[in-house]
C-alpha cells in the first residue's frame, strides 16, 4: 500500500496529525518503537485502577476550542487537581494558599498572611538574587521556602538551591484565597476510562495502518526513500546523528506498589518537601477516577540524572542545551520532507492541551 504520511510515534502529537490527516483522505503508517500506543500519556488499567505509567497527567486547559477538541474522544471527569504537601509528617495545601498559610501561622484573614510574608521578606532583604534560593526566599519568605520549596527542588534537579540559577523562579503560584485548585485553568479532569483511548480512537481509521515496536532508526534510510512525507516525533539530535552533540534531559523512575487496602494517602498526588524522602511524589492513582476498588496502586517518583539510552522526561533547557538545539532546528528547517513535532521532536515541554494546539497549527499548515 502506498502512503502520504509516515508518523514517527504514536504519542498526541502524532496521533493528532495522523488523525487529522485521515480525516482529509490521507493514508497515514504510525510507527512507535514502544509496545503500546499513546506515548506518555499511556494509561493501563491494573486490578481495574487506571495507572498513569510515566507520570501522573491531570488534563487542563483555558482554550475551549482545545477542550472540545479531546472531549469528542472521550468523556472527562471533574477532577480538580489539589496536591498536597507533607514535611516531615506535616500536611499542608498546594498551591500556597489560605489554607497553607493558617496552617503555617495561624493567619485567618489575606491581610494578615500578606503581612507575614512581607515581614519574612524584609527580614532576609535579599535585593538582586543570585540563585534559585534568594529568589525564592524574595518572593515568599523563608517559612515557606524552607519548608515546601528547597527540598522539593533540590531533590527535582539533583542540585543545591543555592547552586540553581534564579530564572528556574520567576514567580511562585501564591493565592489569598481558601482555594486548593492548582491550575488557573477553565477546564481541568481526568478521561473517565483513563488516556489511552483517546488516541485509541484517534488511531481507530481504516486509512491509519499502526505498528508497535518498530524503531525509526532500524530502517532511516528506507523510510525516508518511500515515504513522501514523514511526521517525526522522536528526538531530534537523534535524527541528525547527534552531530552537534547530545541534547540532555532530566529522568524518572517510578516504583509502581500494590497495596491490599482501600485507601493509602487520600489523595491522588502527595509531594514530598523534605531533602530526606528519596522521591519526590507519591501517586495514588485511583483517586483521579474515584475509584471503589478494595485495593490501591500507588507510585513513588524519583528523579535522576538522565543518561543516553533512558527514558527522556524533561528538556534541560538551559543555555548550553538550547544553542545545541538551535542548530538541530536549523537543519530541520532545512528537511522540506520531514516535520519536526511534539516534546522531543522541538526539544521543549509541553502539556497536553500545548501538544495538540502544536499538532493542530502544523495540521493546517500542510492542509491549507
Ligand atoms: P510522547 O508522548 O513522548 O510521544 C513520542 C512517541 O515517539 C513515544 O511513544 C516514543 O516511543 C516514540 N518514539 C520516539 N523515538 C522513536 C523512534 N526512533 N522510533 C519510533 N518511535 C519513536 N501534561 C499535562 O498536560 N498535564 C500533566 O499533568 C502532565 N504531566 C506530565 C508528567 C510527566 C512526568 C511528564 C514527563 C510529562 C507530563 N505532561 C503533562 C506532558 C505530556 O506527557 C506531553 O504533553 C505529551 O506526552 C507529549 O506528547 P508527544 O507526542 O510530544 O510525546
Amino acid at each position: 500500500m502506498s502512503y502520504d504520511y509516515l508518523v514517527v510515534g504514536a504519542g498526541l502529537f502524532g496521533s493528532t496529525f495522523a488523525y487529522e490527516a485521515a480525516k482529509r483522505g490521507k493514508r497515514v503508517k504510525v510507527i512507535d518503537k514502544r509496545k503500546h500506543i499513546a506515548g506518555n500519556i499511556y494509561t493501563e488499567k491494573v486490578d481495574g485502577i487506571n495507572v498513569h505509567k510515566y507520570g501522573a497527567h491531570i488534563f487542563h486547559t483555558n482554550d475551549k476550542k482545545i477542550w472540545d477538541y479531546v472531549n469528542q474522544f472521550v468523556e472527562f471527569n471533574r477532577y480538580t487537581n489539589s496536591p498536597v504537601a507533607n514535611y516531615k509528617g506535616e500536611i499542608y495545601n498546594l498551591p500556597f494558599n489560605m489554607n497553607t498559610f493558617n496552617k503555617l501561622w495561624g493567619v485567618v484573614t489575606p491581610a494578615e498572611a500578606k503581612q507575614k510574608i512581607e515581614q519574612q521578606k524584609a527580614a532576609v532583604n535579599v535585593e538582586n538574587p543570585k540563585n534559585l534560593e534568594e529568589q525564592a526566599i524574595s518572593l515568599i519568605g523563608t517559612d515557606i521556602y524552607e519548608k515546601l520549596i528547597k527540598g522539593y527542588t533540590e531533590k527535582q534537579w539533583g542540585r543545591k538551591a543555592t547552586d540553581l540559577p534564579n530564572f528556574i523562579i520567576k514567580r511562585l503560584p501564591v493565592r489569598f484565597t481558601y482555594d486548593n485548585n492548582y491550575f488557573n485553568d477553565k477546564y481541568q479532569g481526568i478521561p473517565v476510562g483513563g488516556y489511552t483511548q483517546i488516541v485509541e480512537k484517534m488511531l481507530d481509521n481504516e486509512l491509519i495502518d499502526v505498528e508497535l515496536e518498530k524503531d525509526f532508526f532500524e530502517n532511516k534510510n528506507e523510510y525516508l526513500k518511500s515515504f513522501p512525507k514523514i511526521v517525526y516525533t522522536g528526538m531530534i539530535d537523534q535524527f541528525f546523528n547527534y552531530q552537534f552533540g547530545t541534547l540532555e534531559y532530566r529522568s524518572l523512575s517510578f516504583e509502581n506498589i500494590k497495596l491490599n487496602e482501600e485507601n493509602y494517602q487520600g489523595n491522588a498526588v502527595v509531594n514530598y518537601t523534605d531533602a530526606e524522602t528519596p522521591y519526590t511524589r507519591i501517586i495514588e492513582h485511583k483517586h483521579f477516577e474515584f475509584g471503589t476498588q478494595p485495593t490501591t496502586i500507588i507510585t513513588k517518583e524519583y528523579p535522576k540524572k538522565w543518561f543516553e539510552g533512558d527514558e527522556p522526561y524533561y528538556p534541560m533547557n538551559d543555555k548550553k542545551n538550547n544553542e545545541m538545539f538551535s542548530k538541530y532546528h536549523q537543519l530541520a528547517k532545512e528537511s522540506p520532507n520531514v516535520i519536526f513535532g511534539g516534546r522531543l521532536g522541538l526539544y521543549k515541554y509541553y502539556d497536553m492541551h500545548q501538544v495538540i494546539g502544536a499538532a493542530l497549527t502544523v495540521v493546517n499548515q500542510e492542509f491549507q
